[in-house]
């Protein structure tokens, strides 16, 4: 078992690839975990209560906020999303390292609290391509699609304060590139250890 869990937090605007290359990354690296975040967002069809989401309503998610059970929290694109500390918590024991799929807000907070967090950022391959995702993926209302990609172009400005950058132009390069990240810096941790 690992005693010393590492945190990988992953950002990049909506449509640049996060859910699917952490899905690939979890596959090729079993020894990582999926943080499962609390949102007021409504669930798109086919996701799972406590598997994709913790979903809730304000009023359980405000109450969250005042009993400080979150880790960090954010409005992003008008819903509430966060960190449970009890969830992570429950992550840590289990040994496995944590991947936290949060937006630049989140990050920066995490970064905050825990220094030795690595920091990753999704890039689309330009936003022509990010506009074309979004609209094949066709889960966002046209109001929604123009708030994700107004918010994208902030969250590409700070992509300058992530450890990493992994431009997602090809799905199985990036993967790559992210594992490659993942045990590097595994084997940096345990080198540390060792001295
Ligand atoms: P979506 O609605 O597409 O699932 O997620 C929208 C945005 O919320 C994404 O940028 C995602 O990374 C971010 N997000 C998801 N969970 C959390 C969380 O726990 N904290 C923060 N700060 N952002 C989150």
């Amino acid at each position: 078992m690992d005693s010393d869990p590492k945190v990988f937090v992953i950002s990049g605007p909506s449509g640049a690839g996060k859910g699917t290359l952490t899905d690939e990354l979890l596959k090729r690296v079993p020894s990582l975990t999926r943080s499962v975040s609390a949102t007021t967002r409504k669930p798109r069809p086919g996701e799972v209560n406590g598997v994709d989401y913790y979903f809730l309503d304000e009023d359980e998610f405000k109450d969250r906020i005042f009993q400080g059970g979150f880790l960090e929290w954010a409005m992003v694109h008008g819903n509430y999303y966060g960190t449970l500390k009890s969830v992570v918590k429950e992550e840590f024991s289990s040994g496995k390292d944590v991947v936290m799929v949060i937006d630049v807000q989140g990050a920066a907070s995490i970064k905050e609290k825990m220094p030795e967090a690595v920091l990753i950022f999704i890039e689309p391959p330009s936003i022509a391509e990010l506009v074309q995702r979004l609209k094949l993926r066709n889960t966002e209302t046209t109001a929604e699609l123009q708030e994700r990609l107004k918010n994208a172009e902030t969250e590409m400005g700070l992509a300058g304060n992530y450890d990493y950058v992994v431009i997602n132009d090809d799905v199985e390069r990036a993967v790559d590139e992210l594992v490659g990240i993942v045990k590097a810096e595994k084997r940096a941790n345990k080198s540390e250890g060792d001295n």
